[in-house]
């Protein structure tokens, strides 16, 4: 067994209790984690308020924090094989992925680096002859930072990253599921040269997010998760008035047209839905397919997925691996079958694997005539696509936005024209074009309606964990007239 601790006011302790982590490719435990109390909590929030105020944080030049942030990046992308053997195996996300995936982490950090020194404010050209004003952008405050526990180190990075550009100090809440690799993490943080109190992390679950997120010195919750636990979140910050950033779920359309590139589309599918073990919020997880190449399309889905190698989470040449938790894996198996009875048909997988660990193979359900099947509205967080198909553009561009959630789309089509009026029409944050799943720490990532709200990536993200202040100076040298006429 392996032991983590938290990371309180740049030191690492036990923890209030502790819990097993379980692999997810055997169910069983092999590493104990530190659980935070509500008293830790405080100790963190207390700690991250202190940073904040210190002269180490709050007077350090904006360059300086770039630079520290620059040296995390180095450090973060040195440790990366550590690190991504820890995500693998503590959330069974598989290691070609978790990877690929940290070195681009290191990425994310050095866009923000480079980016502190650039946040400016603005002078204002204001109707008094005798007055300055302009606007200084200053940081928001303490952040709390929940999220969960898949692609863990990317969404706190584009939390974390924005956040200590802007000068911000952060409590990273870790999910309770798989929380191995955000301690690692702290540890390398540690390494930096942040002044202590800066970024502390935790893990725990509900009663720990609830405890942090309604905290009064919290100044802005940074959210990623369900859209259940964000109206908790929402709920909690009434305590607090915390601004909110909320990133959740999703139910993307990708959609196919019939004078779009086969292969290319077919490829982008089984990345898209299958990818990550389809345990990611952006699964292109309906596809909407024109009917004229539904079946051709369908034939070629079928035979890509079930050659998809399942297999050990640590193996190089493992695609798809076990799911995180036991409970994603009984969910899926419910939905599925609750979804044939509707009437959807399942073209591939829809059984749990017979093996030690949460496995679930690549599955395709035909919703053809079933169009109220539970599997087109449900959220998997698993590798389970359902498949819809369309005659004509109006047809699918009402299928595609016929949900609740907005966060990403697809579209594969040859048609210019037809390719701009998609992307008007589609109500999602991200709409890909001829590609799918493409991130990059320059371009915003975010959803509205169930998917939540505020943008992650990019220049805005950063300027969410900033406030306005005002300043006004007046530059006469008369005195001030009349002391009751408004100015
Ligand atoms: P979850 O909502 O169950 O948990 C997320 C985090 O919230 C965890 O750290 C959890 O401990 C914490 N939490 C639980 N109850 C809380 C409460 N009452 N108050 C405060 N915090 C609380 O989500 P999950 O099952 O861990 O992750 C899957 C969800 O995350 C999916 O819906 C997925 O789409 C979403 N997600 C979204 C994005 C995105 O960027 N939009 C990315 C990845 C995952």
């Amino acid at each position: 067994m392996q032991n983590f601790q938290q990371y309180i006011d740049g030191a690492f302790d036990d923890g209030a209790s502790r819990f097993d982590s379980l692999d997810p490719a055997t169910g069983s435990a092999w590493a104990e984690m530190p659980a935070a109390s509500v008293a830790d909590v405080d100790r963190a929030v207390d700690a991250a308020d202190r940073a904040f105020l210190s002269p180490e944080w709050a007077l350090m030049t904006a360059t300086a924090r770039g630079k520290l942030l620059l040296r995390l990046a180095d450090l973060i992308a040195e440790n990366a094989p550590r690190l991504a053997e820890l995500e693998t195996r503590d959330t069974g996300k598989i290691i070609r992925e978790t990877s690929a995936q940290i070195a681009y982490v290191a990425e994310y950090y050095r866009y923000y680096a480079g980016l502190a020194d650039k946040i400016e404010g603005a002078h204002l050209p204001i109707d008094k002859p005798d007055m300055e004003v302009w606007l200084r952008r200053e940081p928001i405050g303490v952040v709390a930072a929940v999220v969960p526990w898949n692609s863990q180190l990317f969404l706190s990075a584009v939390k974390i990253g924005p956040a200590l550009a802007a000068g911000c100090t952060v409590v990273l809440k870790a999910s309770e599921e798989g929380p191995a690799p955000l301690l690692e993490f702290a540890r390398i943080f540690d390494q930096a040269g942040f002044p202590k109190g800066v970024l502390n992390v935790l893990t725990g679950g509900a009663e720990v997010g609830a405890a942090l997120s309604s905290h009064a010195k919290v100044a802005h919750v940074a959210f990623t998760g369900g859209p259940e636990t964000a109206r908790h979140i929402l709920r909690n910050s009434a305590e607090n008035l915390a601004s909110t950033s909320l990133e959740l779920g999703g139910k993307s359309p990708f959609i196919v047209f019939d004078d779009a590139d086969l292969e290319s589309a077919v490829n982008a599918q089984v990345s898209g839905v299958f990818a990550a073990t389809g345990q990611s919020c952006v699964s292109g997880s309906r596809l909407v397919v024109h009917a004229k190449i539904k079946d051709a399309f369908l034939a070629r889905l079928k035979e890509k997925a079930e050659a998809v190698v399942i297999g050990e989470p640590d193996d190089m040449a493992t695609e798809v691996g076990p799911l995180c938790t036991k409970r994603q894996r009984d969910t899926a198996v419910a939905v599925i079958e609750r979804s044939v009875a509707q009437g959807a048909k399942l073209v591939t997988g829809g059984q749990a694997l017979d093996r030690e660990g949460f496995y679930f193979p690549p599955t395709i359900l035909d919703c053809d005539g079933a169009q109220d099947a539970e599997c087109l509205s449900h959220e998997f967080f698993g590798p389970v696509l359902s498949v819809v198909s369309f005659e004509t553009e109006a047809e699918a561009v009402a299928i595609a936005n016929d949900t609740e959630f907005g966060l990403a789309s697809g579209v594969f089509t040859q048609n210019l024209t037809r390719a701009h009026r998609m992307i008007r029409a589609i109500r999602a944050g991200i709409v890909w074009v001829n590609t799918y799943r493409a991130v990059s720490p320059i371009a915003p990532f975010g959803g509205h309606g169930l998917s939540g709200h505020g943008r992650e990536g990019g220049i805005e993200a950063a300027l969410d964990y900033t406030k306005v202040k005002a300043v006004w100076l007046r530059t006469a040298d008369t005195p001030i007239p009349d002391p009751f006429v408004m100015r």
